[in-house]
């Protein structure tokens, strides 16, 4: 996850390495993710984001916590869609 610096638990601030599974701390403390905001500003303008024609959740792929080869789930997700039963 280049997008991703690290974990850093929001209780005893110990750093963790950016792993998809890892979610709590040792210490019980939940793992917030710290993101490399320079990583994103050289790689991302907000014109990526606006011109998007992808309408699901993984527009915003830049700024999600995942691997960058993550396969992304044939059910859409965001916006909001409907489907037939
Ligand atoms: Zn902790």
């Amino acid at each position: 996850m280049k997008n991703v610096k690290c974990l850093k638990c929001i209780k005893c601030g110990r750093e963790y390495e950016a792993l998809p599974d890892a979610t709590t701390c040792e210490c019980g403390g939940i793992l917030d993710v710290v993101y490399d905001y320079d990583y994103i500003r050289e790689n991302f303008t907000p014109d990526d984001i606006s011109s998007s024609d992808n309408y699901t959740m993984w527009r915003y792929r830049p700024f999600l916590p995942v691997e960058e080869d993550t396969v992304q789930p044939p059910l859409r997700v965001g916006w909001s869609p409907l489907y037939e039963e």
